[in-house]
C-alpha cells in the first residue's frame, strides 16, 4: 500500500457547484484540490456566463452561512412574488413573500456575478489548491483512494485523494468513466436567454408563463431589466436567434403578452439545448457526483443550481462530520449517508420538473381545463400554496446545517 493520498478531497469542476463546495469545506483542515478545464477568472468560462439564476431563499441562506451572500446580494434582485399562468387561459396562481413571512422568495443574479464572488472567496483562502487549466482524462478507484490523471499543457500527471467529487457538469467525464446508469430524456427544446427592459416596472414579480411550445420565465433583475428564459422548439431556435432586436422584441411580446407593457430594449441572445439527465445512484467507490453531473434539469422551475447547492451543503456536513470523528471521508459512512439523504429529493425534483414540462405542453382540452382549474384551486387554497412556496424556496424536507444558517460541525 502507498502512503496516504496527497489530497483529502479532489473536486473535478470549478463551476458554481464545485466552487461552492470548495468554499464550504475551506479552512477546516482538509487538503482540497479543485480541478477545472478553465483557468480561474477566464471570461470565456461557460459555467459563469450571463444566464440569470433564480436563487431560492434556502440557497441564499447557504451562501450567507458560507459568508459570501453579502457580496452577492449587491448585484441580486429580490423576487417578492411568483405569478404562474398559461397563455390564453383563465387559471393562474401566485406565491407571495409576505404570505410566507420572508422578505423575498428568492433572488436573481447572473451566473457571472455569482462566479465572480465565489472565485474571490476562493482566492482569499489558501486552503484550496487550484489545478487549472487542467483536463481530467482518466481515473481509477483503489481500495483506499481515488486516482485521476490530469492533462496540463500537454503533460499528464496523476493525483489521488480519499474522496473524489464530480462537479464536472452535465457531460461529466467522471460519470461516463464510471459507466453510471442514467435516466435521460431530450425535450426537443432549447432555452433562449436574454434580458429585456419593460415599459412598466417589474415590481419584483417573477412570471412563469406556460405556452404550447414550452414555458417562458421572466425574472426581475437589477436596473429595471428582466431576465428572459424563453423555451423554443429546437427546429425554431436558429430562426429566433437570427432575429434582429426589433423582430425579437415583437416575437417575444407576442408570446409573453403585455403584463409589463411594451418591451423596449433587449440584450444579447444565447441558446441552451434542454434535457433531463439523472444518475440512478450518485455515489460509487470513493466518488460522489453533485450538481449537473448528477442531475441536469429543464430550467422551467429554476431548480438546477438550487438542488446542486443543497447537494453541496449536505456533502460538506457529512464530510466534516466524518472528519471530526476521525473516519475515512471517502468511506461508506459518507457515501451511503449522502445517497440516503439526497437521492429522494433529487429524484422528486427531477420528476416534478419533467412532469411540469409535459403537463403544460399537452394540448388535450380536458387536461388544459384540469390544469387551469388546478391553478385556480391552488390560488384559493392557502395551505397548498404554502407547501409549494416552501418547496420553491428550498426550505422543505431535511435541511443541511448550512441551509439553517449554521456551519457544519
Ligand atoms: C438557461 C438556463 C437557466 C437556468 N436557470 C436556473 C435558475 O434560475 N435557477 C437554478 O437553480 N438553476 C438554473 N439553471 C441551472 C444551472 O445553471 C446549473 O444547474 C448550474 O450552473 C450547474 O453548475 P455545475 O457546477 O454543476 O456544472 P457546470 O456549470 O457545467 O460546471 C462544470 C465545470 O466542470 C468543468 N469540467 C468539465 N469537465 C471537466 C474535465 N474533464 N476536467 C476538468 N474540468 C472539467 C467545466 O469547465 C466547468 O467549469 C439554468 C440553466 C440554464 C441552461
Amino acid at each position: 500500500m502507498n502512503g496516504a493520498p496527497a489530497h483529502d478531497l479532489l473536486i473535478v469542476g470549478g463551476g458554481l457547484v464545485g466552487a461552492s463546495l470548495a468554499i464550504a469545506l475551506a479552512g477546516r483542515g482538509l487538503r482540497i484540490g479543485l480541478i477545472d478545464a478553465h483557468p480561474p477568472g477566464d471570461p470565456g468560462q461557460p459555467a459563469y456566463d450571463d444566464r440569470a439564476i433564480a436563487l431560492a431563499q434556502g440557497s441564499c441562506r447557504i451562501f450567507e452561512a458560507m459568508d459570501v451572500w453579502a457580496e452577492m446580494a449587491d448585484s441580486a434582485e429580490p423576487i417578492c412574488e411568483i405569478h404562474v399562468s398559461e397563455r390564453g387561459r383563465f387559471g393562474f396562481t401566485h406565491l407571495l413573500a409576505k404570505e410566507e413571512c420572508v422578505s423575498a422568495l428568492g433572488y436573481v443574479a447572473t451566473a457571472r456575478e455569482l462566479g465572480r464572488v465565489l472565485l474571490g472567496a476562493l482566492r482569499a483562502t489558501e486552503c484550496v489548491e487550484w489545478i487549472a487549466p487542467a483536463q481530467v482524462v482518466a481515473m481509477r478507484i483503489e481500495a483506499d483512494r481515488a486516482c485521476i490523471t490530469v492533462e496540463q499543457d500537454g503533460r499528464r500527471s496523476e493525483l489521488e485523494a480519499a474522496l473524489l467529487v464530480a462537479a464536472d457538469g452535465g457531460r461529466s467525464f467522471v460519470r461516463e468513466a464510471l459507466g453510471l446508469p442514467v435516466v435521460k430524456r431530450g425535450y426537443g427544446q432549447s432555452a433562449v436567454i436574454t434580458n429585456v427592459t419593460p415599459e412598466r416596472p417589474h415590481r419584483n414579480v417573477a412570471f412563469e408563463r406556460f405556452t404550447e411550445e414550452g414555458p417562458i420565465a421572466l425574472l426581475p433583475m437589477t436596473g429595471g431589466r428582466c431576465a428572459v428564459v424563453w423555451t423554443v422548439l429546437d427546429t425554431k431556435v436558429d430562426s429566433v436567434l437570427a432575429l434582429d432586436d426589433a423582430a425579437f422584441l415583437a416575437a417575444f411580446q407576442k408570446h409573453f403578452g403585455h403584463r409589463l407593457g411594451r418591451f423596449l430594449h433587449v440584450g444579447r441572445r444565447n441558446a441552451y439545448p434542454l434535457k433531463l439527465l439523472r444518475v440512478r445512484e450518485a455515489v460509487c467507490g470513493r466518488v460522489v457526483l453533485i450538481g449537473n453531473a448528477a442531475h441536469t434539469l429543464h430550467p422551467i422551475a429554476g431548480q438546477g443550481f438550487n438542488l446542486g447547492l443543497r447537494d453541496v451543503a449536505a456533502l460538506a456536513e457529512l464530510v466534516l462530520g466524518a472528519r471530526g470523528r476521525g473516519e475515512d471521508i471517502g468511506g461508506d459512512t459518507v457515501l451511503v449517508g449522502y445517497e440516503a439523504w439526497r437521492q429522494d429529493e433529487q429524484r422528486k425534483v427531477a420528476e416534478a420538473t419533467d412532469g411540469l414540462v409535459h403537463l403544460f405542453t399537452n394540448p388535450l382540452p380536458p387536461l388544459r381545463l384540469a390544469r387551469n382549474l388546478g391553478m385556480l384551486a391552488l390560488d384559493l387554497f392557502t395551505p397548498a400554496r404554502h407547501v409549494l412556496a416552501r418547496t420553491a424556496m428550498g426550505l422543505h424536507g431535511r435541511l443541511p446545517r448550512l441551509a439553517r444558517g449554521l456551519l457544519p460541525r
